[in-house]
């Protein structure tokens, strides 16, 4: 039977990981790093694995994320120079969908506004505008922002999207690497973030992008808190440039609570809660590139740890 370490510094995670491995794949002996076992396991399944205990395992030939992106792999600088794998799980692309779908109904109507004077007891209509004339900008195409983008121009949206190489999107206006951006943002009235975080990317959210965007714009970021520089965001709230962000994640996660962040006007915070990949996918896939491994087969879901995705 073969041994699959999992790895988190979230010990909740690691019981219900395990819990998900004994359904989804019984054929694995899932362990937790303290069982003498740990050591024998060919692949490691993680989720911000604490720091030191990679490097500790001498007989691993593939890091597993348990999640779309691998930045967290950075919480461990003993990672070891390794095929890295994700899940691509189809459900996260559904959550994906139905958070950013809430997101865009809630800027293109002007909820919002609503939302706010009611606080004011104002009575007053916000305009009316078709999804077509209402401009949505999808950073990152990969296999979330294609999903989005596609979702948002099929309900009616003015959608542009960006990613590093070219892409063919039905109903989607594209741009293409650092050369493409500046024209991509122009005009844009939300813009959602969907990158990976990797060294190009991080920062990525600050004033001079905000400043390309159309005045009075949204920010959504679903991508990575790093992505975004906060006092940057927060000066473009204050200067009007954007009128309100929607923040999925951020650097540290709980947000502490003296964060500034919790009550900064035109800000929203959810708790990373956008989409996750279901505990069975994760078992099944991890499962699927443990078979893989074995015969000899190209893994799943490979990361070019160069790129950083
Ligand atoms: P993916 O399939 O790896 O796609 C990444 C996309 O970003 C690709 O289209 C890629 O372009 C583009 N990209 C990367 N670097 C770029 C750069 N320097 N300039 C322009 N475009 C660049 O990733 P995914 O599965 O869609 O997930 C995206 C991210 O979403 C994850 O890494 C994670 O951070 C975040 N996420 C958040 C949640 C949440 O709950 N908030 C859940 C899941 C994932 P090419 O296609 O040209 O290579």
């Amino acid at each position: 039977m073969n041994t699959v370490v999992l790895l988190s510094r979230d010990s909740l995670l690691l019981k219900q990981l395990q819990a998900a491995f004994a359904r989804s794949a019984p054929q694995l002996n899932a362990v937790l790093m303290d069982d003498p076992a740990a050591a024998q396991a060919q692949v490691a399944a993680c989720w911000f694995p604490l720091p030191g205990s990679l490097g500790a395992l001498n007989n691993l030939q593939v890091i597993h994320s348990v999640a779309a992106g691998v930045d967290h792999l950075e919480h461990d600088p003993s990672c070891p120079d390794l095929p890295v794998c994700r899940v691509v799980d189809p459900g996260h692309r559904q959550g994906m969908t139905e958070y950013v779908r809430w997101a865009v109904i809630h800027y293109h109507r002007g909820f919002d506004q609503v939302l706010q004077q009611q606080r004011e007891q104002v009575w007053q209509r916000p305009l009316q505008r078709s999804a077509g004339q209402f401009r949505v900008g999808v950073m990152g195409l990969g296999s979330l922002g294609s999903a989005i983008a596609s979702d948002l121009a099929a309900a009616g949206y003015s959608v542009r999207g960006w990613a590093r190489g070219n892409k063919d999107l039905p109903g989607v206006q594209t741009f293409a690497g650092a050369e493409g951006f500046e024209a991509f943002l122009g005009g844009v009235e939300l813009l959602i973030n969907l990158l990976p975080l990797t060294p190009e990317t991080r920062g990525i959210l600050g004033s001079a992008t905000f400043d390309r965007l159309a005045h009075g714009a949204a920010l959504v970021n679903c991508g990575r808190g790093a992505h975004l520089r906060i006092d940057e965001l927060e000066h473009a709230l204050a200067s009007g440039q954007l009128r309100g962000a929607l923040l999925d994640v951020f650097e540290r996660e709980p947000l502490p609570l003296e964060h500034k962040l919790w009550s900064l006007p035109g800000v929203t915070i959810t708790p990373h809660m956008a989409s996750a990949a279901s505990h069975d996918c994760i078992a099944e896939q991890v499962a699927e590139n443990v078979r893989r491994l074995n015969a000899g087969e190209p893994l799943l879901n490979t990361v070019d740890m160069t790129l950083g995705y």
